[in-house]
């Protein structure tokens, strides 16, 4: 995070986005950063990150978000990527249980590599494809709140609380980061 003092006011903030392959990470930030759904599989294989400018109570906030771009398939995900993160979404498809059942062992890996993600948030994605449904909302509510996070399902599809679920994260690294300014 770079931060000047209250007169210079430039707040940069990491967050990361983890979770299994093709849980919808690279769409959740193409919706997010550009509005765009890509229905191709990315051919790209390395970290790449979007920077975001967001105003949080008058204030300029660049979010610079990671995605993992596909490294997670070879449980490749650096230390690297985790470093100095002050946010997290952790990503699962609520199609898919696997994907649910891995959001605990993606949880250890993010607090062993980065003790600054002050916010966290599950993430339900694909909440477009409620006839295949296989993680019921209440079980993806009782993990947030068994693991204190925050928690929201989406779809990076037709947009649903896509802008929101970062938008709460942003916020809630902002609201952290000022009060310990005061
Ligand atoms: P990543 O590997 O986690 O980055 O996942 P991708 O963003 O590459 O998405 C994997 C696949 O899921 C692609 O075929 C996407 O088109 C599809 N997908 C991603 N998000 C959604 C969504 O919200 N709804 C639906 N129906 N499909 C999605």
């Amino acid at each position: 995070m770079g931060k000047e003092d209250d007169r210079g006011e430039e707040y940069l903030f990491k967050i990361v986005l983890i979770g299994d392959s093709a849980v919808g990470k690279s769409n959740l930030l193409s919706r997010f950063s550009r509005d765009e759904f890509d229905t191709n599989s990315k051919a790209t294989i390395g970290v790449e990150f979007q920077t975001q400018l967001v105003e949080i109570e008058g204030k300029e906030v660049k979010a610079q978000i990671w995605d993992t771009a596909g490294q997670e398939r070879f449980r490749a995900v650096t230390s690297a990527y985790y470093r100095g993160a002050f946010g997290a979404l952790i990503v699962y498809d609520i199609t898919r249980g696997d994907t649910f059942e891995s959001v605990k062992r993606w949880l250890q890996e993010l607090n062993t590599h980065c003790d600054t993600a002050v916010a966290q948030m599950l993430v339900g994605n694909k909440c477009d494809l409620e006839d295949i449904r296989a993680v019921s909302v209440e079980e993806g509510k009782a993990l947030a709140e068994e693991e204190g996070l925050f928690f929201m399902e989406t779809s990076a599809l037709d947009a649903t609380n896509v802008d929101k679920a970062f938008e709460i994260v942003i916020r809630e690294i902002f609201n952290n980061v000022s009060r310990k300014l005061l």
